[in-house]
C-alpha cells in the first residue's frame, strides 16, 4: 500500500482544539511519498521515522501534523504484531505496581477495563489483584490471539468508540502507552468519562516528552515515532484530563521494571551494534535481570468526580 501526499491531514491540539496555532519542532523525518505499510508497522523497532512534529502556541502540547487518516492508522493497527512477550513478566510489574496505588483514592475491585490490553497480561494481574470483573478491549488479532484461554474470553477485538458499553458500567479503566497513539483524546476521555461510576478511577501510563531523556536526544528520542500522535507531559496531561472534567489525583514520572535486554533493544544505537551487545548478553545470561529505571514514562491517576451523572 502506497500512501499519497494528499492523505495526510492537520490535527488539533487535543487540549485547546485548535487547529494550526503551533511552532515546528522537527520537519518530517520521511517523505510522505515513501509511506507505506511496511514502514509503519516496522513498530516495535525505533526507526527514527516520525512526522512533522509542532508544539501548540496555547498550552504547550506536542503533536504530529499532518498525519494520515484515522481509517488508515486503524488498518495499519488491526494488522500490527504483536512484540512484547519478553517484557511482559515485567510490564505487569511496573504497570501493577501503579494499580496499587489506587487504593489511595478509594479503589473498588468490582470491575476494570483496559484500553490497548493486547494479549491481556495486565488484566491477568487485575483478575489476581482482586478484581471480579475483567474487561479488555485491542484492534490487534495477533494480540488476542496470545492471550491465555481464560483471559481472552473478556477481551473483545476492536477500537474503543462510543456506545461499545454500558454507561457507569467500570470502576477502573487503565490505558498503558496508549494515548500516545489516539488521533481523537478528548474523544477518549469523554467516553472514558461515560463508562466510568462517578468515583471512579482512570490510571494512565505513557511516555513523557518532559523527561531528560527526550530532552537529551531531542529528534533522535525514539518518541518522536509515527505512531505518536501527541506527545505529554506532566503539564500537558493534567490539562488534558481537567480539560475533559476530571479530577487529577497524581501525576509524575514513572519507574518502568526492565530487563538489560529490552534496555539494549531501547537504546538509540546502530542495530548491527545492538544485535552484538544482545548475543553477549544472552551468552552471558544476564539479558534477563531486570531493575527499575525512569524509562521516559509518566503516569497519572484521575477520577471522575463523585456525585456526578
Ligand atoms: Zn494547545
Amino acid at each position: 500500500m502506497t500512501l499519497h501526499t494528499k492523505q495526510l491531514f492537520h490535527t488539533k491540539c487535543a487540549i485547546c482544539d485548535t487547529e494550526g496555532n503551533s511552532t515546528e519542532l522537527y520537519g518530517a523525518s520521511f517523505e510522505p511519498e515513501s509511506l507505506d505499510s511496511v514502514k509503519f508497522s516496522a513498530r516495535r523497532v525505533p526507526d527514527k521515522t516520525h512526522y512533522r512534529i509542532v508544539k501548540c502556541n496555547g498550552c504547550g502540547l506536542i503533536r504530529s501534523d499532518p498525519v494520515v487518516s484515522a481509517d488508515i492508522a486503524a488498518g495499519l493497527y488491526h494488522q500490527s504484531s504483536f512484540k512484547y512477550e519478553d517484557e511482559v513478566q515485567n510490564l505487569k510489574i511496573t504497570y501493577g505496581k501503579y494499580l496499587k496505588k489506587l487504593t489511595k483514592y478509594g479503589l473498588v475491585k468490582e470491575s476494570i477495563l483496559e484500553i490497548g490490553c493486547g494479549n491481556g497480561f495486565f488484566l491477568e494481574y487485575a483478575k489476581n489483584f482482586g478484581f471480579a470483573h475483567i474487561c479488555g478491549i485491542d484492534p490487534s488479532e495477533d494480540a488476542i490471539s496470545k492471550a491465555s484461554h481464560d483471559i481472552k474470553q473478556h477481551i473483545i477485538c476492536d477500537m474503543i468508540k462510543p456506545g461499545k458499553f454500558q454507561p457507569e458500567s467500570f470502576d477502573v479503566i487503565c490505558f498503558f502507552q496508549l494515548i500516545d497513539h489516539i488521533y481523537d483524546v478528548g474523544s477518549l476521555l469523554k467516553e472514558c468519562y461515560r463508562l466510568l461510576k462517578p468515583g471512579g478511577l482512570i490510571l494512565c501510563i505513557n511516555h513523557n516528552v518532559g523527561a531528560m531523556s527526550s530532552r537529551l536526544l531531542g529528534e533522535h528520542s525514539p518518541i518522536f515515532d509515527i505512531e505518536h500522535t501527541y506527545l505529554f507531559d506532566e503539564s500537558t496531561l493534567s490539562k488534558v484530563f481537567l480539560a475533559n472534567n476530571f479530577i487529577v489525583k497524581e501525576v509524575g514520572p514513572a519507574l518502568n521494571r526492565i530487563s538489560l535486554n529490552y534496555l539494549n533493544h531501547l537504546l538509540p544505537l546502530p542495530s548491527q551494534f545492538k544485535t552484538a551487545v544482545s548475543s553477549f548478553l544472552k551468552y552471558t545470561k544476564v539479558a534477563a535481570a531486570s531493575f527499575f529505571l525512569p524509562l521516559g514514562n509518566i503516569y497519572i491517576i484521575a477520577q471522575k468526580p463523585k456525585g456526578t451523572q
